[in-house]
């Protein structure tokens, strides 16, 4: 029968027959134009480096994508792309659920590509899967003005996994963007965990934002987190809520004193601005462009980014080695009956470990 549902057993409930094939259909429509072409690495590399965003955003998923096959062609658009990045200003936004983030992005882009043009691209880290507050970094519907901008790429953060995982495909994604022409990259990351720090170690500035709140705010707020700040912005500062945010903006500028100037020698500073009415952006982004004035007279800035790179190509062996580990059957098969030792007092963890370890060494050889 076709439609079981129609069964006598399931009596009161009925199914009709399905509609036959649409004849309104075009028959001589040629239906290998909506099948997506199969792009070498070269195709894509150039059509990245012609600024087409269509192309880009199909490396980006390339990049995203777990796998092996994709990840082949992936590095070799990367590499090849990789002399023609670099040429950007890459900044880290980061703040709690509710900051203001996108508010925040979506102004702060408008007016950069308004004072300095150029295109900009809007990437995000967010290892959590948990997606709720619907606070979805990156997300295009948050960013109204911007998502439509024809300067503009915005693409959400790499799906969950691994922070070190999320964190690298963001990096890979910001070469890609670079190659295609965008000057100005936002790294978008939620300030709750360790993603600032994935952030901040790809990132040329590093802004914070904050809340006003009861007064205490400082005690939430970790001691490393305000010390990666290279700005931090009071956001929401409107209505009745000025006071208030300059009274936080006074305790933010008293407690970065007690730190000792960073590596850069630019001193954070502290603003009061409100993305949601416009005040205070403009004084937000001169901020942010004399910070790299400083660092780029000062050659701070090529510094940064070489110890970036130097600290890549570590969390880079970390990964693959951890990977090649883990991944190993005869690991994978011994790690249960190690971890059961371990729980059950009968081995200590380091002799766990160096069993482990010793077998896989001895598997390479
Ligand atoms: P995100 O979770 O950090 O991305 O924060 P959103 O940008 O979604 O903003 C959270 C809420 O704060 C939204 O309801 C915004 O309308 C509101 N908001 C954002 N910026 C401002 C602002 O400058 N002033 C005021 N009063 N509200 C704002």
């Amino acid at each position: 029968m076709e439609h079981p549902e129609n069964n006598p057993e399931y009596a009161g409930l009925t199914v009709n027959s399905g509609v036959g094939p649409v004849t309104s259909v075009n028959p001589h429509l040629n239906r290998s134009r909506f099948v997506r072409r199969h792009l070498s690495a070269n195709d894509y590399v150039e059509g990245i480096l012609k600024g087409n965003i269509t192309i880009l955003g199909q490396a980006v998923t390339l990049v995203e994508s777990t796998i092996p096959e994709h990840q082949v062609v992936a590095q070799e658009v990367i590499e090849k792309c990789l002399p023609h990045s670099g040429n950007s200003v890459r900044i880290g936004i980061s703040g709690v659920p509710g900051a203001g983030k996108s508010t925040s992005i979506d102004e702060f882009g408008i007016h950069v590509l308004k004072q300095y043009g150029g295109r900009l691209a809007v990437l995000a880290i967010d290892p959590s899967s948990e997606r709720t507050k619907g606070s979805i970094l990156g997300d295009k519907t948050r960013m109204e003005k911007l998502s439509v901008h024809p300067d503009s790429f915005i693409r959400p953060s790499p799906s969950a996994g691994s922070l070190g995982g999320v964190a690298r495909k963001t990096r890979e994604t910001i070469i890609l963007c670079e190659a295609a022409g965008f000057d100005k990259i936002f790294v978008e990351t939620v300030g709750v965990g360790q993603s600032e720090t994935a952030c901040h170690s790809m990132v040329d500035f590093f802004l914070l934002i904050q809340l006003a709140g009861t007064g205490d705010e400082l005690q939430g707020i970790k001691r490393g987190i305000m010390e990666m700040a290279d700005g931090i912005i009071i956001n929401k500062c409107d209505g009745n809520n000025v006071d208030k945010c300059q009274l936080a903006a006074t305790h933010f500028r008293n407690a970065l004193q007690l730190f000792p100037l960073p590596e850069s020698g630019w001193a954070p500073q502290v603003l009061t601005y409100s993305g949601f009415y416009g005040y205070g952006i403009k004084e937000v982004w001169d901020m942010i462009y004399s910070y790299f004035d400083f660092v780029k007279k000062s050659g701070y800035f090529d510094y940064r980014r070489a110890e970036q790179a130097k600290y890549w190509m570590y969390e880079s062996i970390n990964e693959q080695l951890m990977g090649n580990f883990y991944h190993n059957p005869t690991i994978a098969d011994m790690l249960h009956a190690a971890e059961q030792g371990v729980l059950n007092g009968e081995r200590t963890s380091f002799v766990a470990a160096k069993q482990l370890l010793d077998s896989y060494f001895a598997l390479l050889h």
